[in-house]
């Protein structure tokens, strides 16, 4: 285990990250006004988190590393939720971590996730369980093609899941997947996609922002845009949540993803964190969902969460488009993570706000002729959903 070199105490609070990606990263960008410092613990040397603070490098299993973490801070959270449970379990024994373990523990296996939420009055996709092939069997006479059969642990962006529409698809992903315990869930025609995004402080204050539509590419996020939900829809998402936040005895930023589908939510997955869906608020709320996060795990009053100018993000994933031509839109807000670009890999996004959502259109179609490649198309689908 090597540590980064350590501030001394200034009086501000040390929190304790485990995770030094771009969630990471912003987290430090919002807590640097507030006084806060940050350390956090992350394998890669060049992990784009510790421009904001110091680097403890080291494994995510290293168990003595999250010990190490504990001993230095006042508080701690994490930036992504594949952390070992038994890390976040120990570091919590030397301090405060929120949220806690058990709601690391129910977000990382998709088959207790989607048990729990129905244990909470929550509609989601029918699934099975598969554990073999005569499982898989089973499942898709139960479910039909065509289905997503997904590893239970360890996927995100899409990755460990493939979509089955005949039996073809079913030997190729069975070679792909079938080493690991998997669910199959029937594939869901859905209108839209959406997420919440909630937080809740120490002392049970909660609020929310607007649900987010998002459109995907690949399985990966590619544009998210806030608002536009009836109400209906909103206070539906909110009930699930609080449930949720109860259940789990939650506090932080807490993230649901929903399939609409028959103008219903069918929930899809929650994330115990800040979101790629809700980098928006950085630049297009009140409070942002990091700023939030890192009051309610600090102990501080939480700031409004309203939407404070029509916003639309777009996600580069691989490459950047050019600064120069984007920084002519007006209500551009660019963020670079500093990462390497390499395919399907995260490394900035940009939201625009504008005073109007016919401005924020105009903007978005000049933003996406920039970006090209499948933005047109993808802006056109969110288009199409509002
Ligand atoms: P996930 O990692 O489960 O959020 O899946 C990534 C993306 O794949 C989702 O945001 C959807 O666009 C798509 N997807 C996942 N599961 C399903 C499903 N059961 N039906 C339709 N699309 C799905």
């Amino acid at each position: 285990m090597k540590s980064g070199p350590l501030l001394s105490p200034t009086g501000g609070l040390r929190i304790g990250i485990l995770g030094g990606g771009q969630l990471g990263r912003m987290l430090g960008l919002a807590g640097i006004p507030l006084g806060f410092r940050f350390l956090f613990l992350d394998p890669a040397p060049d992990a784009c988190a510790a421009v904001t603070g110091d680097l403890l490098e080291a494994g995510f299993d290293d168990r003595e590393a999250a010990l190490e973490l504990g001993r230095q801070v006042d508080v701690a959270t994490f930036d992504f939720e594949n952390v070992p449970e038994s890390s976040a379990r120990a570091l919590s024994e030397l301090c405060p971590l929120y949220p806690g373990s058990n709601a690391l523990g129910a977000s990382q296996d998709r088959l207790v996730e989607k048990d729990l939420l129905v244990s909470l009055g929550a509609r989601v996709p029918l699934y099975h369980e598969v554990s073999s092939r005569t499982d898989l069997l089973d499942g898709l006479e139960r479910l039909g093609y065509p289905a997503v059969l997904k590893t239970r642990r360890f996927g995100y962006d899409g990755k460990g899941q493939a979509v089955l529409r005949d039996a073809e698809d079913l030997e190729r992903a069975w070679q792909k997947l079938g080493d690991s315990p998997l669910i199959l869930e029937a594939f869901v025609p859905f209108e839209a996609e959406c997420s919440l995004i909630g937080v809740r402080a120490r002392d049970g204050d909660t609020r929310f922002w607007p649900l987010t539509g998002n459109v995907h590419l690949d399985g990966i996020l590619a544009l998210s845009k806030p608002g536009g939900f009836e109400a209906g829809l909103q206070a539906a998402a909110e009930r699930i949540m609080t449930g949720l936040m109860d259940h789990l005895d939650y506090t932080g930023v807490l993230t649901i993803e929903f399939f609409l589908h028959d103008g219903e939510l069918l929930f899809n997955e929650f994330a115990p964190r800040v979101h790629n869906s809700g980098h928006w608020t950085i630049d297009g709320a009140e409070t942002s969902q990091f700023e939030n996060h890192l009051r309610a795990i600090s102990g501080l009053p939480l700031g409004a969460t309203g939407l404070a100018a029509p916003s639309l993000m777009f996600n580069w994933i691989g490459q950047m488009p050019p600064l120069a031509g984007a920084m002519e839109i007006p209500g551009l807000h660019w963020h670079d993570y500093g990462k390497q670009p390499r395919p399907g890999r995260k490394i900035g996004h940009a939201t625009l706000t504008a005073p109007s959502d016919e401005a924020l259109w105009e903007r978005a179609e000049r933003l996406a002729r920039i970006a090209g490649g499948k933005f047109p198309a993808l802006l056109g689908k969110l288009f199409s959903e509002a």
